[in-house]
């Protein structure tokens, strides 16, 4: 399991801006996901981590495989001005 690191904004939960948000980190499972057998370590395929701000993006493509839902992502934020203040960077 990768530690949780935004697909989006990178922003891993130690850089949070607020303790609240630590720990609130979502790992949407698209629909290409499999799920690991019992003790298995590593990450699941198609499961993809998101911070609070992000994990809507996230959770409202489930039903899309992963690779479409991130470019659907992108592309989505790609027409969008960045709105991300210098400091969390
Ligand atoms: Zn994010």
């Amino acid at each position: 399991m990768l530690p949780p690191r935004c697909h989006v904004c990178h922003l891993e939960p130690g850089q949070s801006p607020s303790d609240g948000a630590r720990g609130k980190f979502v790992l949407v499972y698209f629909a290409d996901a499999v799920n690991p057998p019992p003790g298995w370590v590593g990450h699941p395929a198609g499961a993809v981590w998101f911070c609070p701000e992000h994990a809507p993006l996230g959770a409202e493509r489930e039903h899309l495989a992963s690779d479409t839902a991130l470019r659907d992502i992108d592309a989505v934020l790609g027409r969008l001005p960045r709105r991300l203040p210098e400091a969390y960077r």
